[in-house]
């Protein structure tokens, strides 16, 4: 592709761009296609000669695109959103025109030097103390696997890299059982063993850790001659939006001298809102804390934030370099790659920045109260009709209800409900399990949604409901 045809294409590239965005309230949510569609309409084998641009492009609209599930559609109710607001693409494309890899300030200063930046603005809008410094991960995934890697290896007296784990104790980690499932595969990673992440059981409302079992779990523990190494609590789990009191887990956390990772990777981005910030209170005590930029604050995918109270012993774990203290923070000089797993790092700050610059964070606060607003209205709505049950209430933008019909066997009949819902593709939504029993999520989160659209949801619920009762 040459330097003219890489210009006409981009531009094209933008017009259908903003075309798709504008249009995708007439399109179904998830495509109808089923299971090896798609794959059947692809050539089986790589071309050996090079095609048009128009060729490519031309199939990209008609064997694609029928099969995208739409993320940005304005009535994508399912799992928790992934937005992707229309000035962090912009920013996404410059980076991608310039594919810049970014894992050492020198590598590209700015990239550096623009992310200490950013990561400090978020610090700051989410009231997180000045104590705290971050990086900017892939994912929560990652930001939780080096936060396990951290703990483990401050358990071990920072023998675990280089030893193994063989003829060391055996590591214990504590969570409740409504952590995201990337807290298991960390767990796995990092080598300290399902059997060993210590799942404590949860009560109330918000399905919150019980800190006195959590306690006596960590000194029974320890006296069988087990090493505890860290705790993992969350603020909005992710099947109800399961939250932790922060402030207990990290007062035993404190007395049990273990490293505290907070999972807040959906329900972090509501923290730039006062009122919300009840469900975090006692954050400040946590050694590690991720949210996610790319779920409900807008930022394009990948933009996961880690907030790290002492970010030498995380570059202590991390760092390829034995010389950790030298880099880290002296001479102003910062290599985020030894902040993170991979080497390779792209420039994640420049969505973020366009993002919060044109935005603003009080149109970003006004967006995310919409959110709860409407959710929590529409929660009401559904526990007023009869045969509607409200199963988790309201936590921020997230709640579960169910269907009941008498004499119908509720988890098939709640499943069928869900999946003509979907296949009627005006609004998508998920399921999950609550106490073992079926049971619908609702989460409203994406950009460009307004009140009519969760006033369709409504309609679509109750409608399909009826009539498959
Ligand atoms: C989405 C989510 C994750 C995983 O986030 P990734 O960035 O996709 O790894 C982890 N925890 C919670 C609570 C989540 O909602």
């Amino acid at each position: 592709m040459n330097s003219n045809e890489f210009r006409e294409w981009s531009l094209r590239a933008a017009e259908w761009g903003a075309d798709y965005r504008s249009t995708l309230r007439e399109r179904p949510v998830r495509p109808l296609v089923e299971p090896g569609e798609i794959s059947r309409s692809i050539d089986v084998s790589p071309p050996e000669h090079g095609e048009t641009m128009q060729a490519i492009f031309a199939d990209f609209e008609r064997k694609i695109l029928p099969g995208m599930t739409h993320w940005q559609h304005p009535r994508f109710f399912a799992y928790f959103p992934a937005n992707a607001a229309p000035v962090s693409v912009l920013a996404e494309y410059l980076v991608s025109v310039m594919a810049a890899q970014c894992m050492l300030w020198q590598t590209s200063p700015a990239a550096t030097e623009l992310e200490t930046r950013v990561v400090d603005w978020m610090r700051q809008a989410l009231r997180l103390p000045e104590g705290f410094s971050g990086v900017m991960q892939d994912s929560a995934s990652s930001a939780t696997l080096a936060a396990v890697l951290t703990m483990r290896e401050r358990a071990l007296d920072w023998q675990g890299n280089k030893k193994g784990l063989q003829g060391q104790p055996i590591l214990r980690v504590y969570s409740s059982d409504q952590v995201h499932t990337s807290i298991d595969r960390a767990i796995w990673v990092a080598g300290v063993g399902e059997d060993n992440l210590v799942r404590i059981p949860v009560a109330g409302r918000f399905r919150a850790m019980d800190v006195a079992a959590l306690e006596a779990a960590i000194v029974a523990d320890r006296q069988a001659g087990m090493l505890p190494a860290g705790i993992i609590a969350c603020v909005g789990g992710t099947s109800t939006g399961g939250t932790d009191d922060i402030a207990e887990v990290a007062a035993v956390a404190r007395r049990h001298g273990l490293y505290l990772h907070v999972d807040a990777a959906w329900a972090g981005s509501a923290m730039i809102c006062p009122e919300y910030r009840h469900f975090w209170a006692g954050v400040e005590q946590a050694d590690s804390i991720v949210f996610n930029p790319h779920k409900w604050l807008g930022a394009q995918f990948d933009c996961s934030m880690q907030f790290i109270r002492r970010p030498d012993d995380l570059v202590r774990t991390l760092a390829i370099k034995p010389d950790y203290l030298k880099t880290h923070g002296r001479d102003g000089i910062i290599n985020y790659s030894e902040w993170s797993v991979p080497l390779g790092r792209r420039f994640r700050a420049l969505k973020l920045w366009f993002l919060l610059r044109a935005h603003g964070l009080e149109n970003l606060r006004t967006m995310i109260r919409n959110h709860v607003a409407w959710s929590e209205g529409l929660a009401e709505r559904l526990a007023k009709e009869p045969d509607f049950e409200i199963v988790s209430e309201p936590m921020l933008s997230l709640f579960s209800f169910r269907h009941l019909v008498a004499g119908t066997e509720s988890n098939q009949h709640n499943l069928r409900l869900v999946n003509a819902i979907n296949d009627d593709g005006r609004i998508y939504l998920t399921q999950t399990r609550v106490d073992g029993q079926v049971a619908i999520r609702f989460q409203v989160g994406q950009f460009e949604t307004t009140a009519a659209d969760v006033d369709t949801a409504f309609m679509v619920i109750t409608e399909i409901a009826r009539r498959l009762a």
